[in-house]
């Protein structure tokens, strides 16, 4: 399941003053900060990107690239975009602050430092970083379930698909859909029901570490299984299958569900690679495991593709 990172915040100083990143160490010392400080604007690019700092303290003023052209490179990278950016200079120009903040810095910060202002402008910075990166996490996690939405399994998959394809690594995904749902919901009601997905939710999120789990739809679950062929995957969805059929509810003692799975890799594609044919290889799957009785593993059969050519 997801966790919010506990690390200490990480803040990159990029200044051409060793003076300033004296002092800024020296400053800094007590907050609970991972401080990185660099001379250049090219150094400072290159480990924006590396380091994936919470926080930049950029100098305006620098000897090989002004720090507004820095910061224009950053919000242009995907990579670096949403790192904050404070923008410390000498100058009190006032178009200076407006055309940083203009480029996107969060603040500014004026020269020679006022210790407390600058310690607090940090850390206001760093709270924002916090609570965007929550609501971006928060609006990729199912309420329910807790489990990884739609969302995140469809930019998931992509990635997975492309790195798999790119390094010739196996890749397996998984499709658990709970059987006769509906019967449940309607006999035991709805809040009962929503139970019965979050228990089924705690099984399918117990697995290895690079396994993603999450939920598809109302009843249905996705598992991204990386560097795993079809074979083991299915063994690993037969595993859980035995689990769900043992899951029992204290107050409801007679009832136990099933749950029927569909399992494909990247070699049982028959179109041409993507995360969608690996969805439908998966969903054909899913679909005769339903057909042929439920509470069952289906493994696709082999597609076009042979395993030399993705893994
Ligand atoms: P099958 O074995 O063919 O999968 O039958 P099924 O009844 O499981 O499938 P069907 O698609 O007919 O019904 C799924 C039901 O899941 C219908 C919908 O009301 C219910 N459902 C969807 N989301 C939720 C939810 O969040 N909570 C609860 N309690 N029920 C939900
Ligand atoms: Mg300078
Ligand atoms: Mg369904
Ligand atoms: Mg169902």
């Amino acid at each position: 399941m997801t966790t919010i990172d506990q690390s200490p915040p990480i803040v990159l100083a990029i200044d051409d003053s060793e003076l300033v990143h004296r002092l800024l160490r020296a400053r800094l010392r007590h907050e609970r900060i991972d401080l990185h400080s660099v001379g250049t604007a090219r150094e400072g690019i290159e480990m924006a990107e590396k380091l994936q700092p919470d926080v930049i303290l950029l100098d305006i003023e620098l000897e090989d690239m002004d720090g507004f052209e820095v910061l224009a490179q950053l919000k242009a990278n995907p990579n670096t975009q949403d790192i904050a950016v404070i923008f410390v200079s000498a100058s009190n120009e006032t178009m200076d602050r407006v055309r940083g903040l203009d480029l996107g810095a969060v603040d500014f910060v004026g020269k020679p430092f006022d210790v407390t202002e600058l310690r607090a402008r940090v850390r206001s910075a760093l709270r924002m970083q916090r609570l965007l990166k929550m609501l971006s996490q928060r609006a990729q996690i199912d309420g329910l379930t807790g489990l990884w939405n739609r969302t995140y399994l469809d930019d998931r998959l992509a990635s997975e698909v492309s790195g798999s394809v790119r390094y010739q690594t196996p890749l397996s995904f998984v499709l658990c859909d709970v059987d006769r749902f509906k019967n449940l919901n309607d006999t035991y009601g709805h809040p009962f029901g929503d139970e019965v997905l979050e228990r089924v939710a705690g099984i399918l999120s117990n697995g290895r570490g690079p396994d993603v789990a999450c939920r598809y739809g109302g009843e249905e679950f996705g598992l991204i299984v990386p560097g795993t062929e079809v074979e083991e995957a299915s063994e690993l969805a037969g595993r859980y299958r035995e689990e769900i059929e043992l899951l029992r509810w204290v107050d409801r003692p007679g009832v136990s569900v099933t749950a029927s799975f569909g399992v494909a890799d990247l070699t049982t594609i028959d179109g041409s690679i993507s995360p969608e044919a690996l969805i439908a290889a998966a969903d054909q799957a899913l679909y005769r495991a339903k057909s042929e009785g439920r509470n069952r593993v289906v493994q696709a059969g082999p597609g076009k593709w042979p395993r030399s050519l993705v893994g």
